[in-house]
C-alpha cells in the first residue's frame, strides 16, 4: 500500500464518517447562529442537534443528514424500523411505486467518482430489490454532485445527503471534492461506501445506530435522539447496532462488504 494511502485509511479509520459541513470560513458552522426555535424543533422530531451545520439546502444532524430548510417546520417524528439497525424515519419517506428504477447522474466529477458510483449501484441491484438503480447521463432523480467543502478536521465532512419526499428520493448527495477527504486521486473504495451510504438516505435509511450513535462514533460525539416516536422491528434482524452496517453513523473503513445480513433484511422488508 502507498504511503499516501495508508495515511489515508489511518486517518480516515479514527474519523471516518459521511459527514459534511460549510466551511468554517463560511461562518455557519456554529450552532449558535441558528435559533434556539430551530433547534427546538429539530429536537422535538428526535435528531440530535449536537454539533449541527448549516448548507445552502439546510441544516445537518448527525453527520450526514440533511433537513432541508422547508421542512424543519413539519418535521415527523422519528420512527425506528430495524432491529438490526436499519432505522428508518418513517414510512411517508419511503420512496413508493414500486418495482421502480431510480436513476443516478454524476455530474462535473472525475471518473473516479463514476466508477464509485457504478461499484454502489451494482452493490445495491444484486440484491433484486423492487427498487433498482441505473446510472444515466443528464437529467436524473438522483443528482452526485461535488463541492469543496473544506479540509476535514474532526469529523467533517465527507458526505451528505436528505430524506425521500413525496414518494422520490432525495434528489441530490454532495461529496466533498476537497483532497482531505478521498485523497488523489480518490480512494475508490471510501467513495464507494460514501456513495452506498448516502443513497442509503435518499431513500429513507436512519442510521442503524441513531439511537446509540458511540456504537460506532465512540463516546460523547453524538447523544442520540432527543425523541423517539416509535420503534417497529423487522424481524430476523439483529436486536442492535451491528459492525459494518452500512448505515451506521460512523463508517468503519476496515469494513470492505457493502451490507451485512442484517441490512440486507432490512433492505428486503422494506424494498424487497
Ligand atoms: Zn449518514
Amino acid at each position: 500500500m502507498k504511503v499516501n494511502n495508508l495515511c489515508l485509511l489511518l486517518c480516515v479509520v479514527a474519523t471516518f464518517l459521511f459527514s459534511c459541513r460549510k466551511e468554517e470560513a463560511a461562518g455557519n458552522s456554529a450552532t449558535d447562529t441558528i435559533s434556539a426555535a430551530v433547534l427546538d424543533q429539530i429536537k422535538a422530531a428526535g435528531y440530535d442537534v449536537t454539533g449541527i451545520r448549516q448548507t445552502e439546502e439546510g441544516y445537518i444532524v448527525e453527520n450526514d443528514l440533511l433537513l432541508p430548510y422547508s421542512d424543519v417546520a413539519k418535521l415527523p417524528g422519528r420512527l425506528y424500523l430495524p432491529a438490526g439497525k436499519t432505522e428508518l424515519v418513517r414510512a411517508s419517506q419511503l420512496v413508493t411505486g414500486l418495482p421502480r428504477v431510480i436513476t443516478i447522474a454524476v455530474t462535473g466529477l472525475p471518473g473516479s467518482y463514476i466508477s464509485a458510483t457504478d461499484q454502489a449501484i451494482a452493490a445495491y441491484n444484486s440484491l433484486n430489490l423492487k427498487l433498482r438503480f441505473q446510472r444515466v447521463v443528464g437529467s436524473a432523480q438522483i443528482t452526485i454532485q461535488g463541492r469543496d467543502l473544506g479540509v476535514v478536521s474532526g469529523r467533517w465532512p465527507y458526505a451528505y445527503a436528505g430524506y425521500p419526499s413525496g414518494g422520490n428520493p432525495y434528489p441530490s448527495i454532495t461529496i466533498n471534492t476537497n483532497p482531505s477527504a478521498f485523497g488523489t486521486p480518490p480512494d475508490i473504495v471510501a467513495l464507494r461506501k460514501s456513495i452506498l451510504h448516502e443513497i442509503g438516505h435518499t431513500i429513507g435509511f436512519q442510521h442503524s445506530d441513531a439511537s446509540n450513535p458511540a456504537f460506532s462514533c465512540g463516546p460523547g460525539v453524538y447523544n442520540g435522539p432527543a425523541v423517539v416516536g416509535g420503534v417497529i422491528y423487522i424481524p430476523g434482524t439483529p436486536a442492535g447496532p451491528e459492525a459494518c452496517s452500512w448505515m451506521l453513523t460512523c463508517l468503519d473503513p476496515t469494513c470492505t462488504s457493502n451490507f451485512t445480513p442484517g441490512d440486507i433484511i432490512g433492505l428486503r422488508y422494506i424494498y424487497g
